[in-house]
Formats: C-alpha cells, sequence, structure tokens
C-alpha cells in the first residue's frame, strides 16, 4: 500500500484530476442521492470509498476527505494526524520525525501540490478531523452539505485573499504586541519550567532576566518531558512583572481541555499564547504515554482566534467573556520541504497568528533565502517574525542536539568550529552573538528568541554581551 501511495503522489496530476471529476459526477447526481436517502446510502458509499481510497491513497476514512487539496498524499498517515502540516521536526532528508524509514506524508503533499499548482488550496487551514465522522463516507458529507472546501483562486497571488488576514480581535493591542508593532528589535528569553512545586524556583531562574527581555516563554512539556506546567509558570512569571508566553502544545489534551485552558489563562492574565502542534512522546522520558493530537496548531490557532474574535467554542456554543489573546505560532524554515515553509506560515497567518518564533538559526543563508520568498509574498507584512538562537555549549552536546532533538539543524562548519577552538564554551557563546549581529540585518526579522535547556544565566549575558539589554 505505502508503495502504491508514493506511486499516486508521482502522478498527482492525473489523479487530481480524476478526483475533481469524480467529485463533480458525485456532486451532479445529488437530486437522485437524495431521492434514495443519504442515510441509506451511507454503508454501501464508505464501501466502495474504502475500497478505492484505501489502495490507492492508504486512506483511514477519517471521513472528511483532504487528497484534493494535499497533492493526494493522504495527511491521516502522518504519525501526530497534522492535517495541515508538514510539523518542524522533518529531517534533513525529507523523512518523517518518527520514522526515518516513512518519507513525511507532507514532503509528498508538497511535491504533488507542485505538479498540480494549486498552492490556495494548500494553504487554506484545515479543520481537526471529528471521531464521529470516522468510517463514515467522506462524499456524503459534500454531498450533505454541498460544499468543497476549495479557496476561490488556487493562483499563489490569492494568498492574501484567501483569508481575512486584518486584525479582529475586539481587544486593545495588549503592550507586548504593540511593542512588535514599533521598529524596536524585541527580544523574548525561554526560561526552563522546574521539576518542582516550589515557587521560588521560577522566581530564581526568572530573576536573570530581569531588565533584559520584552518577555519569557514557557515551554509546554517541552521535548515530551513533564516539567511545571506552562500555565502555572507563566502565571508565576507575571506575579514576578514578566511578560509571559504561554507555550501551548497539542500533545497532551484535546479540545475539551485545550479550549477550557485557554479561557483559564485569559482569566489569569495570561495573553500570548503560542500555539504547537508538540514533539512526539517518543521524544520524551515517557515514549509509553498516549499521544493525543487531537488538534494541530494550525486547527488550535483557528480555534483560538474563533474563541477570542467570534466568542464561541469548536461546538457553536457562546463564550460570554472572549479571551484577550495574542496568538503566536512556531516556524522551522530549516527543514524541508523548504519551499513549502512560507506557505505554512502563510496557513498559520490565516489561522490567526500574529507573531512567530522559530527554530534555532544556525545557518542565515537558509533563512535569509525563507526571509525574500516571505517578503515577495508580503507575509512579513501581516505577522512578526522573531528568529530563534541559542549558544552550543560543546561540540559533544551541539552533535547530541543535531541527532536527538526533532527540527534543529547544525551545520557541520558550526560543530567543527566548536572541536577546533581552546575554549567549546566560549565559542558557543561567541557563535551566538554574531549570529545576533548578523540577525539584525535581515530584512523582516523583528527580533531574536534565545533558547537553551535551564541556562537562564548565560543567556542574560549574552544578551548584555550584544549590546542588546533593554532600556
Ligand atoms: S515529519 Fe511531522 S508532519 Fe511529517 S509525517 Fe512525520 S510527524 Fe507528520
Amino acid at each position: 500500500m505505502y508503495l502504491v501511495r508514493r506511486w499516486v503522489v508521482r502522478r498527482a496530476i492525473f489523479f487530481n484530476a480524476l478526483y475533481r471529476l469524480c467529485e463533480r459526477a458525485i456532486l451532479g447526481l445529488t437530486p437522485l442521492w437524495r431521492r434514495i436517502g443519504l442515510a441509506r446510502l451511507d454503508r454501501p458509499f464508505a464501501f466502495l470509498e474504502r475500497m478505492s481510497k484505501s489502495f490507492l491513497f492508504d486512506c483511514s476514512m477519517c471521513g472528511d476527505c483532504l487528497l484534493g487539496s494535499t497533492g493526494m498524499s493522504c495527511p491521516m498517515n502522518c504519525p501526530k494526524r497534522v492535517r495541515n502540516g508538514p510539523c518542524g521536526g522533518v529531517r534533513s532528508d525529507g523523512s518523517c520525525e518518527l520514522d526515518a524509514d516513512m518519507p513525511c506524508v507532507w514532503v509528498d503533499s508538497w511535491n504533488g501540490i507542485s505538479k498540480t499548482g494549486l498552492f490556495g488550496r494548500y494553504m487554506t487551514p484545515r479543520r481537526a478531523a471529528e471521531t464521529t465522522r470516522c468510517g463514515k463516507s467522506a462524499w456524503l458529507q459534500v454531498i450533505e452539505h454541498q460544499t468543497v472546501a476549495h479557496p476561490k483562486s488556487d493562483r499563489v497571488e490569492a494568498l492574501g485573499e484567501a483569508e481575512d488576514f486584518a486584525r479582529s480581535s475586539p481587544y486593545p493591542p495588549n503592550p507586548f504586541e504593540a511593542l512588535l508593532s514599533s521598529e524596536k528589535f524585541v527580544v523574548t528569553a525561554e526560561l526552563s519550567p522546574p521539576d518542582s512545586a516550589n515557587p521560588d524556583d521560577i522566581a530564581a531562574r526568572s530573576s536573570h532576566f530581569e531588565g533584559l527581555v520584552d518577555a519569557v516563554n514557557v515551554p509546554d512539556g517541552s521535548g515530551a518531558n513533564c516539567h511545571m506546567s506552562s500555565l502555572a509558570s507563566s502565571l508565576l512569571l507575571r506575579e514576578l512583572g514578566f511578560t509571559p508566553i504561554m507555550q501551548f502544545a497539542c500533545r497532551d489534551r484535546n479540545r475539551i481541555a485545550l479550549q477550557g485552558d485557554i479561557l483559564g489563562a485569559a482569566a489569569l492574565g495570561i495573553k500570548n499564547l503560542l500555539c504547537l502542534t508538540g514533539d512526539s512522546v517518543s521524544a520524551g522520558d515517557q515514549p509509553g504515554a498516549k499521544p493525543v493530537f487531537d488538534l494541530d496548531a494550525v486547527s488550535l490557532l483557528r480555534t483560538a482566534k474563533t474563541m477570542r474574535d467570534s466568542a464561541h467554542f469548536m461546538s457553536g456554543r457562546p463564550i460570554k467573556m472572549p479571551p484577550d489573546l495574542f496568538l503566536g505560532a512556531a516556524l522551522n524554515p530549516f527543514r524541508p520541504p523548504y519551499d513549502a515553509r512560507p506557505f505554512r506560515l502563510a496557513k498559520k497567518i490565516a489561522a490567526g497568528a500574529q507573531f512567530f518564533q522559530t527554530q534555532y538559526c544556525y545557518d542565515t543563508a537558509r533563512l535569509e533565502a525563507f526571509m525574500s520568498q516571505v517578503e515577495s509574498l508580503q507575509l512579513h507584512r501581516r505577522c512578526n517574525i522573531l528568529v530563534g538562537v541559542g549558544p552550543l555549549i560543546s561540540a559533544k552536546s551541539a552533535h547530541w542536539v543535531r541527532t536527538h532533538v526533532p527540527g534543529v539543524y547544525i551545520p557541520d562548519r558550526m560543530i567543527t568550529r566548536m572541536q577546533d577552538s581552546r575554549n567549546e564554551a566560549k565559542e558557543g557563546k561567541r557563535i551566538c552573538i554574531e549570529l545576533i549581529e548578523q540577525l539584525q540585518t535581515i530584512d523582516g526579522v523583528s527580533g531574536i528568541h534565545l533558547m537553551v535547556h535551564q541556562h537562564e544565566k548565560l543567556l542574560a549575558e549574552i544578551i548584555q554581551d550584544s549590546g542588546l539589554k533593554r532600556s
């Protein structure tokens, strides 16, 4: 099946035309289907779909088919069930973060999309799969709703038309949002939440950032390891006078818990939310944990935006007081498929993202190539991009990070430079400061996001040595 699936993607033009022909024929016979009764047709339709689509696409009958917008590569074959991919963990050779022997389904999807030219469809945010539709006919759903969820145009220039990019929040910009709108080069840093229930641990770690950063990120079970929760850490940071950016991953909560936590965070005054799909549980110290991935980052963004702007939950139930949120998302321009990354950015903007923080940047040439694509699509006018940087601690640890941390690309020349130096820690710091200097000269970069696990003091030193100290 796997070989057939990849064979089909290589012939995406033919199969896309066939798919659309079937779609039109089925829709054209709607009066007939209605006369027979849609409920009666579900079993025979589902049987036919299962027979044809399982063989050709490895279809798992999610009941809400996206093949017409994914270059004929079924996203339900993604182990994280990302329906708006690719995630940031794709390996350098295009294989899956979780299975080195399987090409990422979204890399295949991009190849199919590039052949068919349906870029507008690719960047349109897709809703999460509904478990109640699993095993049912997707064709009948199209007949029932008489809508095919395709944008008006597949032209690349139509990116701006595909969704309302305008800020439609009922709330005025919060201070962090206002800062990003100014000309100031913004600095955010990551705090590693402690393995402790002691609030003083947050105070001790964050004290290094005083007067140096504009906002502090709190990871949400980063690397799929358990630490103090992002929500509690963010609240403690807020009480200490910092502006928290609460990271929020889909890995550990379903849509009910996610929406409840969004309301809870906003009620506690935490307004900056970074929406993530999340690392696989296999990356952490409890690989036997159950991964949830009910939503992905794009559908989470869309949910949060809907809660804020339209004051209702995903179900349509109204919210009395909508959450005041400034929405962010992650970005990894350093992983394939490189040409798809600006479209993924556009998709996240369309879903509601207002600012982005990238994965670690150790390759400014790759970043510049990405930023020039972003500029040519005018996407830099619709969001703020903060580039991730962090010091390498030693050549050995850099090698380990490159091999074991999903989505991090460290070029050989960086590791060689570390190995050749007399003091590896100092060299890592020097490299980081050089990168920060270079990033300040790249058009479209609004600031930097500093990260390194459990080394807040080192990050503070780097900010001071870079001359980026806040006024
Ligand atoms: S690399 Fe990420 S998006 Fe691609 S198939 Fe694997 S988990 Fe899914």
